[in-house]
């Protein structure tokens, strides 16, 4: 196909605005953004090259290359990694072809910070070269394939696409810098934001080599071309060598997020199963966890080859904020999918990492520092309601999973959830054998429910737990510490050892008294109702409907109506 000229889809054309305004005083990120794609791009082929090794044709050797042109004001960033179709250009270059772009543009606030780190969750760190450049020309192509497109672009809303030759396989991206972008055609600042932005990458990056002097002192010539990364994995690197800048530069690369991470956790695991793991909570949910089409996760390496990037089979659903990699050491290089699904040895790499990361939260979560607590804080905010589903779903480490949840409740009067099952059991009245909590819509339906009348008397605490996640979570958690868990609103309530002579003497008084009517009411409801008692539950309400513990509760039976059940 010859020349064709396409137009942006309209939220592309809106996000390169906001792009270029929102990063301009971090302008050198271009480079970070570009190079990370280059270096995904070489992972890609060597995956599909496990299972056809001809893809590398002559040229087995991934690099990355960055070079400048001073007289002609461009930079060029070169790879030979898996290159892209001219459908594949247009569908990865032109569209945003993601479900959530409307909610995307909905969450755009304004603020440069805020909304960069929504750009960068969103996968558009190509268009980052606007940033510096007024024109763009990408020619790439598919390993396997013979011809090659190229892509131009001003950025303003266009871009053109031309069938062209190209002699090998790749990806050639030339920036055409802006007037005023000049200090970026130097070889000392570009090496130097490789280094630190792009020093984990693990092909070597590549620079033409610059006149000098040898360490003996003799001159070295300008010929050939230099390494400027250190090009080895860097969690394969022991954790003393590695700085936190280097941890989080990591992080913003495999997560494709902007902002640094909450915590990390990095362990070589040796045992049944040999395998490396770097993973990190990050600071802001991403605008996709409710989203089953998410495109992140825990990335799979096998001796330091990338597999796959997945988001269910290396992690529980529960976990599925967590972003980083697994390096396993044992696994064959041939792993697919399918096979990952029924793997014994997945599953206990899975189990070892669910127990790491529980750690580390627990980490910050017990922590006497108030950082670590403000963290945990923030962690509780951002993907509380997320772990909150381990409860349910995590049969062997709910109590583990419990003991981290927050939830709101009658010991102190707010809907934030600070307070922990630890908390309560710390407070819990003399001769109190249970931790009550009530389910409801709202934290204020919860708070003022006729349920608690009773206990706000006698000065029992009481958990709030008003989450759409809660009910179905806590359903399946009976016990904490060998506390059992009772809703207030299910069953008898064994009050009775909170009640003194005088009220014992009252509530026997008044069950004798009521004994006709309630054979009245009985007779009169008959089927319609299980059973009637005296109940000493309320204070100030004149009824409450109360179901059997086994029984739905109402909250439940309410939500399971709504959702057409
Ligand atoms: P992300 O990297 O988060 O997916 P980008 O905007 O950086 O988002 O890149 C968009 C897409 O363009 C990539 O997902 C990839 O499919 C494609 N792409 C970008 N750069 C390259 C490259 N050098 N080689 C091959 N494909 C690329
Ligand atoms: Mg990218």
């Amino acid at each position: 196909m010859s020349k064709e000229t396409l137009g942006f889809q309209a939220e592309v054309k809106q996000l390169l605005q906001l792009m270029i305004h929102s990063l301009y005083s971090n302008k050198e990120i271009f480079l970070r953004e570009l190079v990370s794609n280059a270096s995904d791009a070489c992972d890609k082929l060597r995956f599909e090259a496990i299972n056809n090794d001809s893809l590398y044709g002559n040229d087995a050797e991934l690099k990355i290359r960055v070079s400048f042109d001073k007289d002609a004001k461009t930079i060029t960033i070169a790879d030979n990694g898996i290159g892209m179709s001219r459908e594949e250009v247009i569908k990865n270059i032109g569209t945003i072809a993601r479900s959530g772009t409307k909610e995307f543009f909905s969450q755009l606030s304004g603020d440069a910070q805020k909304d960069a780190h929504l750009i960068g969750q969103f996968g558009v760190g190509f268009y980052s070269a606007f940033i510096i450049a007024d024109k763009v020309t990408l020619t790439t192509r598919r390993a396997g394939e013979t011809g090659a497109t190229q892509w131009v672009s001003a950025g303003d809303g266009e871009f053109t696409l031309e069938d062209v030759a190209k002699e090998s396989r790749g990806t050639e991206i030339v920036l055409h810098l802006k007037e005023g972008e000049e200090e970026f055609l130097s070889d000392w600042k570009l090496r130097s934001i490789i280094r630190k932005y792009s020093d984990h990458i693990t092909l070597p990056i590549l620079m033409p080599a610059q006149a000098g002097y040898n360490e003996d002192g003799s001159i070295k010539p300008a010929e050939g071309e230099e390494t400027v990364n250190q090009a080895n994995a860097l969690w394969t690197r022991s954790k003393s060598e590695i700085t936190d800048e280097q941890y989080t530069e990591f992080y913003k690369h495999v997560a494709h997020d902007y902002e640094a991470p909450l915590a990390w956790s990095h362990a070589k695991v040796e045992g049944r199963q040999e395998y490396t793991e770097l993973l990190y909570v990050p600071q802001r949910a991403p605008f996709d966890l409710y989203d089953r089409e998410r495109r992140h996760g825990v990335k799979l390496y096998v001796r330091r080859v990338f597999i796959m990037e997945d988001s269910e089979k290396l992690l529980p659903q529960y976990l599925r904020f967590i972003r980083g990699v697994i390096d396993s050491s044992d696994l064959p290089l041939n792993v697919s999918r399918e096979i990952l699904q029924h793997s014994k040895d997945i599953e206990q790499i899975k189990s070892g990492c669910v127990k790491k990361v529980l750690g580390m939260l627990e980490g910050l979560a017990n922590s006497e520092e108030a950082a670590d607590q403000e963290k945990y804080a923030t962690f509780w905010r951002e993907f509380g309601k997320v772990l909150k589903e381990g409860v349910g779903e995590d049969f062997a480490n709910k109590e583990r999973i419990a003991g981290l949840c927050r939830f709101a409740s009658t010991h102190n009067d707010s809907a934030e959830q600070t307070v922990s099952l630890k908390d309560y059991l710390g407070r819990m009245k003399e001769g109190q054998e249970q931790i009550y909590f009530i389910t409801a819509d709202s934290y204020a339906a919860a708070k003022n429910s006729p349920h608690l009348e009773v206990f706000r008397k006698k000065g029992i605490e009481v958990l709030l737990l008003s989450d759409r996640v809660d009910e179905w979570a806590f359903s399946g958690l009976t016990e904490f510490e060998g506390k059992k868990l009772q809703s207030v609103a299910k069953g008898e309530l064994d009050l009775e050892q909170f009640t003194d002579e005088e009220e014992k003497k009252q509530q026997e008084a008044a069950a004798t008294e009521l004994k006709d009517v309630l054979e009245q009411m009985k007779s009169v409801l008959g089927e319609s109702v299980k059973d009637i008692r005296v109940t000493h539950r309320l204070t100030d309400s004149p009824a409450c409907l109360v179901v059997e513990n086994n029984d739905m509760s109402a909250n439940l039976e309410r939500l399971l109506k709504s959702a057409g059940q």
